[in-house]
């Protein structure tokens, strides 16, 4: 028997495991004891990995590329040189005809770091377009465009470590102990070391997260700035805010501190459908002197059309009382993905380029231009995921490459985005599933390595830096992610006749050679990878940004000194608009539609659907509702209702839910239009967008219900 040390491929926990295996077969994984996100332990999703591999998935794999010719016929396998030729010389013809901007990539954060850098060079490089766009914008946008707007970079200030730290942690739209299961057991193992410490969730569900909290603040959707502002308004009040920190290290408390004095708690108790008396312990438990305090946030503020500003307003609770850069405090933002964060190194998206640089800012772009020896890099702004594919729907993109994702399940307002699809002229796919509610429309489906079959690095949400190792030889001719970039890249540059340059750009023959390239556009930056190597990371371990050049360790918590990534070093206060829900219920679209994760799936289920043990949990989808909404609509638990709004429908079967508040119903988002009657739950959200992050409001949308004859 043989053992790997790898990471766990599904949360953003980054959970370190331990693949035994003959290198034919993996019999098992086991929690990594040394790897210090999950100390051994694992979940349920992390613990089944080696069922969603080789032998008992096999016949859901690909293993050899597949073209059709025509949009109604069938796809036949071909060799690679011939399937990756034909790719190359359709994306080439709208290329020539159409310009670069007429072809996209959509790629995922469930790609590792080396494929995120490749696909982004050969975009950017080779192609000369800022189309590249990742499902990442799905998940976190909003907690970066926060952390820039506040702190002035994209750097995540805490660590788990932080947790064992702090008096109080206030958790904000996030069901860790489902979304994020191994933090949620650190969060009990530090309740259970420390009888003081304060947990308080915000939620407008009764989650397993906010049933175990001491305070749970059921507020409405959409009002979370609303109940920020308030808190910063009892810290005024209560003198808990820190004015030296303020006037040392922040500016713009002026601006701010005045419209925090308008939301009084009682103003924001009657916009968050809270008590006021709640609202005051909150900020008091939050703010008390000479207490630590971590706030972990995720999609429950990222996804909604003022997800930057919900996320400021939280971040600006830990500016204005200094409760950051120091054990147990600080604004943690939980990332959704494996390797969300890598891609945001990588800057393999719309907005960014490599080494946390930016698209818009000239000097960036000269840099990486630079660095990438080539002329100039493209300036004209990218598009993200929902415009992306708003593109494709007008036929703006003609060409669309889509690598680790599912859009056709994932994104809001799914038939839409699927009718796109359709009419695409040239859709590839590169998946390891066969079947996926994308696959169907792909033109060329492409084989890629999955977890266990292949190298790399992933960061996860603590800043830290681990490997990702083989086990077994990808199944038939599959590979690597990052060398089927690289391969297109190649063939790509003969049709552009450019193949001297693409020889140039793309000269890997492993991971690491990728990974180091990576590490050059790193240097100087706030993420500083400068000192590790494959090397350092297989002596060492993983490793926490920055780590550069010289240094022995990587850095636990950002901050410390009060000096922040700003032009003038100095924090800055915004002040966030309170704006509610992207679409409010109204008479014909009574209820709010919340969606979320289960304990036990993944994302659109193609990895983790596959495993029979993860439906012992939740065999399938139930709509969660207030029984008297229930009883309202003469529902019984299992009938059969039709939740629709203008843009799509689907039917699950009702539960009464003491968790939910009247007027609102709970989806989640795991089943679409493969799984279930209808169009998916994706079928009816909403495709608004936060105008800063570009993140659209998944996890609202007004619906309304009908029951259906049960079958
Ligand atoms: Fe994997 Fe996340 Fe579970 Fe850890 S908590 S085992 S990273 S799914």
């Amino acid at each position: 028997m043989n053992e790997t040390k790898s990471t766990c491929p599904y949360c953003g926990t980054g959970c370190g495991l331990i693949i035994e295996h003959d290198g034919q077969r993996i019999f098992n994984v086991r929690g990594d004891p040394d790897h210090p996100a999950n100390h051994g332990r694992l979940c349920t999703k992390g613990a089944t990995l080696h069922l969603t591999v080789a032998p008992e998935t096999a016949g859901l794999r690909t293993t050899l590329p597949q073209l059709r010719t025509g949009k109604n016929t069938a796809r036949q396998t071909m060799a690679w040189p011939a399937a990756l030729d034909h790719a190359a010389q359709r994306f080439a013809e709208v290329i020539r005809d159409h310009g670069a901007d007429a072809v996209a990539f959509y790629i995922s954060g469930q790609l590792l770091t080396e494929d995120y850098y490749v696909f982004n060079k050969l975009a950017r490089g080779l192609v000369g377009t800022n189309n590249i766009d990742s499902n990442s914008r799905l998940c976190m946008s909003s907690a970066v465009m926060g952390y820039k707007l506040t702190l002035g970079a994209d750097s995540v200030p805490c660590a788990y470590e932080d947790i064992d730290a702090a008096d109080c942690l206030l958790i904000a739209g996030a069901n860790t102990a489902y979304a994020h299961p191994i933090v949620f057991r650190r969060i009990e193992d530090a309740r259970a070391a420390r009888a003081g410490l304060k947990l308080i969730v915000v939620d407008p569900r009764r989650t397993d997260t906010a049933a175990a909290a001491d305070l749970h603040l059921a507020l409405q959707p959409g009002s979370d700035i609303a109940l920020y502002q308030a808190m910063l308004h009892v810290l005024l009040q209560e003198k808990l805010v820190d004015r030296d920190y303020i006037h040392q290290h922040t500016e713009g408390f002026v601006a701010l501190e005045a419209a925090a004095r308008e939301m009084s708690p009682a103003v924001a108790a009657g916009i968050c459908g809270l008590k006021a008396s709640d609202i005051v312990t909150a900020a008091r438990w939050f703010g008390a002197a000479d207490s630590a305090s971590l706030s972990l946030w995720c999609q429950g503020l990222n996804q909604s059309a003022t997800g930057s500003h919900n996320s400021a307003a939280l971040i600006q609770l830990h500016l204005a009382t200094g409760k950051i850069g120091r054990p147990g405090c600080g604004p943690f933002s939980l990332t959704g993905q494996p390797n969300a964060m890598g891609g945001r190194e990588a800057g393999a998206m719309a907005t960014l380029l490599p080494g946390h640089r930016d698209l818009a800012d000239a000097d960036d772009r000269a840099e990486v231009a630079r660095l990438w020896d080539i002329d100039a890099l493209p300036d004209k702004p990218g598009l993200s995921a929902v415009e992306l594919f708003d593109a494709l729907g007008r036929g703006e993109i003609k060409a669309l490459w889509i690598a680790g994702t599912n859009p056709a399940q994932s994104l809001p307002d799914s038939q839409r985005v699927q009718q796109a699809l359709a009419a695409c002229e040239f859709v590839v796919v590169q998946d390891i599933y066969q079947d996926t509610e994308t696959t169907p429309y792909a033109d060329l489906l492409l084989p890629a390595a999955g977890w266990g079959e292949k190298e790399g690095t992933v960061t996860n949400s603590e800043r830290c830096i681990s490997r990702v190792r083989a086990a077994l030889p990808p199944p038939g001719q599959a590979l690597p992610d990052w060398r089927i970039a690289a391969d297109f890249a190649l063939a790509l540059g003969r049709y552009l006749g450019r193949e001297e340059q693409a020889q140039r750009l793309f000269p890997y023959t492993c991971a690491e050679e990728v990974f180091n390239e990576h590490r050059e556009t790193t240097r100087g930056r706030d993420l500083d990878i400068g000192g590790l190597s494959y090397g350092l990371l297989e002596q060492r371990g993983p490793q926490q940004w920055p780590f550069p050049v010289g240094a022995t360790s990587g850095q636990v918590r950002l901050y410390g000194d009060g000096r922040f990534p700003t032009p003038n070093g100095r924090a800055r206060f915004i002040v966030p608009v309170v704006e509610g829900v992207a679409e409010a219920p109204d008479a014909r679209h009574p209820y709010q539609l919340n969606t979320g994760r289960l304990r036990d799936q993944w994302h659109g289920m193609s990895r983790t659907g596959n495993v029979p043990r993860l439906f012992s949990h939740a065999p399938e989808p139930q709509l969660d509702m207030h029984p008297d909404d229930m009883a309202r609509h003469g529902l019984k638990n299992q009938d059969l209702v039709r939740v629709a709004n203008p843009r799509g429908s689907f039917v699950a079967k009702a539960r009464a839910s003491e968790a939910m508040a009247p007027g609102q119903v709970f989806m989640p988002m795991h089943w679409g239009g493969r799984f279930m009657a209808g169009a998916g739950v994706n079928g009816v959200t909403l495709p608004r967008f936060d105008p800063l992050s570009r993140q659209p409001e998944l996890k609202h949308c007004a619906v309304t219900l009908e029951k259906l004859q049960n079958l």
